[in-house]
Order: structure tokens, then sequence, then C-alpha cells
């Protein structure tokens, strides 16, 4: 059973761990550097990314999350999660989110979105004053855009999307990223 960390110190990280299990993971609530520990995988959720950052920085989380980041580990961002792994924040992700992007006006929205190795129905996406990506290095695979603007990609083994899937009943992009943390542990065991 892959034991996977969700950052619990603001935003919707109770709904991820209830997915998390649902999916038969172990998750465990990560407020600390010690939390860290033999973590297969980590979930970074949605929130408020200012808010959230200063969290990391008051926890003394920033560097050992790029430790995990850099040992390879699986992380999966949404929303916020997706802004606090750009460049301008923790720097794991070759990508930079531009925060609010549909517009200040527009808190939230709904559409059933195509995404790239997401296979069946449309992946019915909640967007909550949603970032997007606007720039990313050349190594970041766009899974999916909303008018021509990247809101679900994938680099290595970080993933990260604008929506908020643990809301909607949608499991299939945490099934996604456990199969990244299935694979990452079985070529740390090879
Ligand atoms: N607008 C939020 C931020 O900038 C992100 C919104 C979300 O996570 N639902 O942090």
């Amino acid at each position: 059973q892959p034991v996977v960390g969700v950052l619990a110190l603001q935003g919707a990280f109770a709904a991820h761990a209830r997915v998390l299990r649902e999916l038969g993971a172990e998750a465990r609530e990560v407020r600390v550097p010690a939390d860290l520990d033999g973590l297969d995988g980590l979930i970074i959720p949605g929130g408020e990314s200012t808010t959230m950052t200063l969290g990391i920085e008051r926890e003394g989380l920033a560097e050992p999350l790029r430790a995990l980041a850099g040992a390879g580990t699986p992380i999966f961002g949404t929303c916020a999660g997706l802004i606090v792994l750009d460049r301008n924040h923790l720097g794991i992700m070759d990508t930079v989110a531009e925060r609010n992007a549909f517009g200040r006006q527009v808190h939230s929205f709904e559409e059933d979105l195509t995404i790239a190795g997401v296979d069946g129905p449309p992946v019915r996406a909640i967007f909550i004053r949603a970032p997007w990506v606007a720039e990313h290095g050349e190594e970041v695979e766009v899974l999916a855009a909303v008018d021509g603007h990247p809101i679900a990609v994938q680099q290595g083994n970080f993933l990260a999307i604008s929506f908020h899937p643990e809301l909607s009943g949608e499991r299939r992009l945490h099934e996604r990223f456990l199969a990244l943390v299935a694979r990452a542990a079985a070529e740390r065991a090879s």
C-alpha cells in the first residue's frame, strides 16, 4: 500500500485524503518536515497559494519539499498546488502559473474536459478562482487546455492541474497519479 502525503497546512486536503483512501492508498497529512519521511508521493491541494506559501516558509518545508521532488517522488498539485509548484514558488516544475487567470469576476465554473491519458467520458472539472499555466519549459507536457491555456500539465513525475477533481467525485486524476507513484516505487525497488 503506497503512503501518499497531503500537504495539510491549508485548503482542500481532507477531500484529497478521502479520495486516496478510497483508491487503496494510505494518506498522511503533512504539516512539518518529518511528515515527509518515507512518502511514496505527495499531493499539494487547492486553497490559497499565498497562505500556503507562508505556511511552507513558517514550517521550514520549502527545502524538504524540493529534496522530495529531487529524489524523484511523484507530486500532484491541484489549483493552488499548481501555483506552489511553479518557478516563482517552490520551483519544482518548469512552469509559471497565472493566478485567478480566468478573471476575478468568474469565481468558479465547470467544464467537461478531454485530458491526455485519462480514458472514458470527459472529466467534469470544477474551476474555483483557478490559475492557468502562462509559461512552461519544453519538458512540460500539456495534457489539457481551456481556451488555449494549459490547465493540466505533466513534467516527469510531477502532475499539476488547475481544477478540483476531489470535489466532483472524479477519481481518474488520482488514479493517474497513483500509477506514477507505483511506477516510481517499482523503479526504486529494482
Ligand atoms: N486563487 C487561488 C490562489 O491564487 C487558488 C484557488 C484554488 O486553489 N481553488 O491561490
